[in-house]
């Protein structure tokens, strides 16, 4: 039974862990190319610090947990702590969002250590798009990713596809990937509070649904594991769903249960709001487990009622872990 409840009634019981800032690719909408001022390494949770944050956190009725980043697959030892994480409670659904660079070679490891799922981000199928998009990445790379998710059973699979408008808006190509293969493919609202560019490359889950029209009529279905705020449709003749998730266009907050860790142990309530406690700080000063709970229902009590138009979290995705 869960203690962590808002003022708006919400019970929050999942957690959106960021591992690392870290990352090895530069998508064009998430970071400048140069890359972002990066943390100093002690000034990043340590392995140890996280497991006893979770620990109090499960005991308050955290259920779900997903680690991210920057790239969660570039900090070391990843499968290390997702076993131990495990060990806290073998029911805990472990989740991770990853660009999928690097799952070729870890996804066995980390299917073996208690990760149930994953979603891989490919904002776009044609190779010359994805290295003007990422700046870098090696789009065959990132489908044998792919390949041994799901040959590990990282199931279901989720590909985040993020639209921009003028850049990757070519919708077939994901369609025929739902078709050919089990994952879910979510088309994502460009959320430009929390992103490097404006306004001008967002376009609506709307939009992006009625340009879908042409591959197939969409019928409204049932959400698979972890669905989260996405609404899911099903395409004739596809072993995936198709899915959206439009954080501007039609909110999740009445029903948000999501609390988000920086890598640098910031707890934040809402993704959109500038408002963190530093939880790191409380950790390493010999407080008890109970105070530390005590900091996380008081920042639950600023936790907004919605995404205020207008306001932004001060940091770029990376560095919350999205
Ligand atoms: N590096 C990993 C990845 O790319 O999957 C995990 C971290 S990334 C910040 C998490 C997700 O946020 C990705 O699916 C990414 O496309 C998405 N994202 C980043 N910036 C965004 C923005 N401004 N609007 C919408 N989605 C964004
Ligand atoms: Fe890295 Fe993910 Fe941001 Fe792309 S979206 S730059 S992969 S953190």
């Amino acid at each position: 039974m869960t203690s962590l409840i808002d003022p708006y009634s919400r019970t929050i019981d999942y957690l959106r862990l960021a591992v690392t800032d870290r990352c090895n690719l530069r998508c064009l909408y998430c970071m400048p190319e140069e890359g972002l001022q990066l943390l100093r390494h002690e000034d990043i949770l340590s392995y140890e610090e996280i497991l006893r944050l979770l620990k109090i956190c499960i005991q308050a009725g955290i259920s779900k947990v997903r680690l991210t980043g920057g790239e969660p697959l570039v900090r070391k030892d990843l499968d290390y702590l997702i076993s131990q994480i495990s060990k806290l409670q073998p029911s805990l659904d472990i989740s991770l969002t990853t660009n999928g660079l690097l799952l070729s070679k870890q996804a066995e490891s980390l299917a073996a250590a208690g990760l149930k799922r994953v979603n891989i981000s490919i904002d776009s199928l044609d190779p010359d798009t994805y290295r003007r998009i990422t700046r870098t990445g090696n789009l065959s790379q990132v489908l044998s990713g792919l390949e041994a998710a799901i040959a590990a059973g990282l199931e279901p699979v989720k590909i985040n596809v993020v639209v921009l408008k003028h850049v990757n808006e070519e919708l077939e190509a994901f369609v025929e990937l739902a078709r050919r293969l089990p994952v879910h493919v979510r088309f994502i609202e460009y959320m430009s509070p929390c992103g490097i560019f404006d306004e001008s490359f967002y376009v609506s889950a709307e939009e992006i649904k009625q340009g879908l029209a042409e591959f197939g009529r969409l019928e409204v279905a049932e959400p698979p594991l972890g669905a989260g705020p996405a609404r899911y449709f099903k395409l004739a003749g596809a072993k995936g769903l198709i899915g959206f998730i439009s954080p501007i266009s039609s909110h999740f907050c009445p029903n948000c249960n999501r609390l988000r860790l920086t890598a640098d142990g910031k707890m934040k309530t809402c993704l959109f709001s500038p408002d963190e406690d530093d939880i790191r700080e409380i950790l390493r000063s010999g407080s008890e487990d109970g105070y530390v709970l005590e900091t996380i229902k008081r920042s639950l009590e600023r936790k907004p009622r919605d995404y205020g138009k207008g306001s932004s979290p001060g940091r770029t995705m990376s560095q919350i872990g999205g």
